[in-house]
């Protein structure tokens, strides 16, 4: 880990003071404890196998070095814990029989259900990273089943966070592989900030952007590296993850790690994609694919010169809100996502003379903007071939998807979110359609990834 580089984001972040990453690092963890809590009382908080791994050195450390401690809670490990509201609640009464500080010893659920319930009984806590599965270990936030469905609940990120490189690469293969793809798809995520911040809808935060961005190409570089379990790629992967949950600190929104490609992936989320699987499928693996998807469409939008539109024919056919509204409705099959997908798009929708402005800005400042783009992005042929070398599916057949619910996602994706993107961009210049259906006619980026398949 560049110490120097966590250090200097760590100045700027909000909740976590402290952020470990080494070899060996579970050795440190008494003294991180103190450094961040002082004389606090110490709970360690695992399930059955993170506590096997992990957890009980952690909690043989704590009571070498003298600390005071409680019983250790452990989750089972089977069925595999689920982040529904009801086991943060469990965690929470468990925690208001003492006054003891959590240390969350496990990968992205559980670190989220101790989060929330850490947050609940108003005590920070200390995070034990087991895998490099997602960047949330210091985001602010968790995101857990509530109500039917999937919410990020308020709560900080952990006070100090400590990942020790031995254990991280003994993690299960595939959770290693999703984190690679919550760390590479900032590629897409990077393209569409680019894109609102010109347009005015959500300005670049420099340094946010910056810890992600300055070193996004070195810590993705060797993705076969890090399948066979070399420490080094490991090192960087968790560096990149820790940076990326940072720059959400430091933005206070998850803008800088999350943009069209985080919403293919909560859609499919929402719908329930693999979640009968054992294990269930990833975070990473889905947004890794919607990530392929966005650079795709990507390409069709910069092949083409959004700086030359035909402003006023655009506008003449643009749809007021109440025929948008009937159109997202019946996008939807899923219970109550329609009532969620008419609000936020709701939240976006831009009146005739909105749009008109806003093409009329966007032919300005294209010849720019595309050019930015253009290095900001990587072939999709690029990006897929990093996945597939890292371990991570790169085809809708692969997640489970049919090839005609994967096309109408670039429909529906768009309208679960009300932050602006690459769908956003290709609905209002009027080339949506016609871009989509590039992909996958003949010859297109989706119909040759099918055809490949075929032949293999
Ligand atoms: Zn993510």
């Amino acid at each position: 880990m560049n110490d120097e580089r966590i250090n200097a984001a760590l100045r700027d972040a909000t909740d976590t003071q402290n952020v470990t990453i080494a070899t060996g690092a579970l050795a440190s963890v008494a003294d991180l404890f103190e450094q961040s809590f002082g004389h606090a009382a110490a709970v360690v908080v695992a399930d059955e196998k993170t506590f096997e791994v992990a957890g009980k050195d952690v909690q043989q450390r704590l009571e070498a070095a003298g600390r005071e401690s409680v019983e250790p809670y452990v989750f089972p490990y089977q069925p595999m814990l689920y982040a529904g509201y009801g086991n943060i609640e469990i965690l929470r009464d468990a925690l208001r029989e003492h006054d003891a500080v959590p240390l969350a010893v496990g990968s992205g659920t559980l670190n989220d259900i101790v989060k929330r319930a850490a947050h609940e009984v108003g005590r920070p806590y200390l995070c034990v990273g087991t895998a490099a599965s997602m960047d949330g270990y210091t985001s602010f936030g968790a995101s857990i089943a509530k109500d039917g469905r999937k919410q990020t609940l308020g709560c900080p990120a952990p006070r100090a966070v400590l990942g020790d490189v031995d254990v991280l690469v003994g993690a299960p293969a595939w959770m290693t592989a999703s984190g690679y793809a919550d760390l590479l798809c900032k590629v897409t995520a990077g393209a569409d900030w680019m894109v609102a911040d010109a347009l005015g809808t959500e300005r670049i935060h420099p340094k946010a952007w910056s810890l992600v961005h300055d070193h996004l190409r070195e810590w993705t570089a060797k993705p076969a590296e890090l399948r066979a379990g070399d420490g080094e790629a490991m090192d960087g992967l968790m560096e990149g993850l820790i940076m990326a949950g940072l720059a959400m600190q430091v933005a206070a929104s998850s803008r800088p790690a999350s943009g069209a490609e985080h919403m293919f992936s909560h859609l499919w989320e929402m719908e329930g994609l693999g979640h009968d699987e054992d294990p269930p499928l990833s975070h990473g693996f889905k947004v890794g694919v919607g990530s392929i998807s966005v650079a795709a469409l990507y390409e069709r939008v910069l092949a083409r010169d959004l700086g030359d539109l035909d402003v006023e024919g655009i506008v003449a056919e643009w749809p007021a809100w109440e025929e948008v509204e009937r159109r997202v409705r019946a996008t939807h099959t899923v219970p109550g996502l329609d009532e969620y997908a008419v609000e936020e798009s709701r939240a976006k929708y831009v009146d005739a003379d909105g749009l008109r402005k806003r093409l009329e800005l966007l032919g300005e400042l294209w010849p720019g903007l595309r050019e930015r783009l253009g290095g900001q992005l990587m072939p999709a042929d690029e990006l897929r071939g990093l996945l597939r070398a890292a371990g991570c599916p790169v085809s809708p057949a692969e997640i489970g998807l049919s090839w005609e619910d994967f096309r109408a996602t670039y429909t529906r994706a768009r309208t679960i979110r009300r932050r602006y993107n690459v769908l956003d961009l290709t609905v209002e210049t009027g080339i949506f359609e016609e871009c989509v259906e590039e992909l996958f006619a003949p010859g297109g980026f989706w119909a040759r990834d099918a055809a490949s398949r075929e032949t293999v």
